[in-house]
């Protein structure tokens, strides 16, 4: 989804050690959207979401998912009215600290009541798909889409929850139809993805697929023992899937046990050059194969190069075995 970043100096640098899972919502003070971002962006208010999503559906990102906005903050202090036991959410009270640290939250141009145009559920349902919840797992975090880990600030803060006056995002906020809809549309799989760089090692003889599905035309299997670098991690429908890095080729990562154990991580790099890859490092390496300039190869991670006969060699795999090359031919 398009995303128009700003910067607001409004927020804390990281999550003070805490991984965000739960989403608190907002309605803004401000009825236009040019009054809400130069409040945001101004130090002098101290306050600012990480999102702000205008009446058309326009997204703005002002503070970055990894730091903590101040938007929803919750105080220690049981003689501060922001006191997180005041809250009405189990999760505020049980964490005992600030909520901005484990919090993601979206501010709606002026919705009065929480009734939020179309436009802008629509934009809340995608920035969540394809922005929060890659996010969460790209972090480790497994979202829970739910009304307790999706709330909104009256619900974390006693300070916005007077119904006859200012109640924030408003009686009216469609919680329910967001996370129906979030859920509904999940099972697309790009947003079900966590992205990796890690080379994996067959243990079985497992499918490589079309598909992520066992019922997915079959392109070939894998040799096991042979290695495979992977760039994306799949979860649909409780199954792991992995897909084989820079291809549309899936293979199952568990079927009852583990079919790949993870050997390391990798880094990309081209060849500048036609080169020879060898079997073992050295010019008297035996020549497995020769690459032309520019083809992409997986450089194992963690192992520094070996200088021998003048040039570092690093560990690479190619075509699912460990091959060894001349780092001064790799960019
Ligand atoms: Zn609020």
């Amino acid at each position: 989804m398009k995303i128009t970043k700003k910067n607001s100096p409004n927020h804390f640098n990281g999550r003070c050690g805490w991984k965000a899972d739960m989403i608190v919502f907002h309605q803004t003070g401000n009825t236009s959207l040019s009054k809400s971002l130069s409040w945001y962006l101004n130090k002098a208010a101290e306050c600012s979401p990480n999102y702000l999503i205008d009446i058309n559906g326009d997204v703005y990102q002002l503070v970055a998912p990894e730091n903590a906005a101040w938007c929803n903050g919750t105080a220690t202090d049981p003689k501060d009215p922001k006191y997180y036991g005041y809250s009405l959410s189990d999760i505020v009270k049980s964490r005992k600290t600030n909520c901005n640290y484990y919090s993601y939250s979206a501010e709606f141009v002026h919705c009065s009541r929480g009734d939020i145009t179309e436009a802008q559920k629509a934009a809340a349902v995608e920035l969540i798909k394809t922005v929060i919840v890659p996010h969460m797992r790209a972090n480790g975090v497994t979202p829970k889409i739910d009304r307790k880990h999706i709330i909104g600030h009256s619900e974390v803060s006693p300070l916005t929850r007077d119904p006859e006056r200012y109640n924030c995002p408003g009686k009216l906020f469609p919680y329910d139809e967001i996370i129906s809809r979030v859920l509904g549309e999940e099972v697309d799989p790009d947003s079900a993805y966590e992205p990796v760089q890690y080379i994996y090692r067959a243990v079985s003889t497992a499918a490589v697929r079309a598909g992520m599905s066992k019922s997915a035309k079959i392109y070939s299997r894998v040799t096991k023992g042979d290695y495979y670098p992977v760039d994306r991690i799949y979860t649909i429908n409780g199954e792991k899937w992995l897909r084989h890095a820079g291809t549309e080729e899936y293979s199952m990562l568990v079927d009852g046990g583990a079919l790949f154990q993870r050997a390391a991580a990798y880094s990309t790099k081209r060849t500048t050059c036609k080169i020879n890859i060898r079997t073992s490092p050295g010019l008297k390496g035996g020549i497995n194969d020769t690459l032309p300039a520019k083809t992409i190869v997986y450089m194992w991670g963690g192992e520094p190069p070996v200088l021998i006969d003048g040039y570092h060699w690093v560990k690479l795999v190619y075509e699912g075995k460990v091959v060894y090359a001349a780092s001064e031919y790799l960019k």
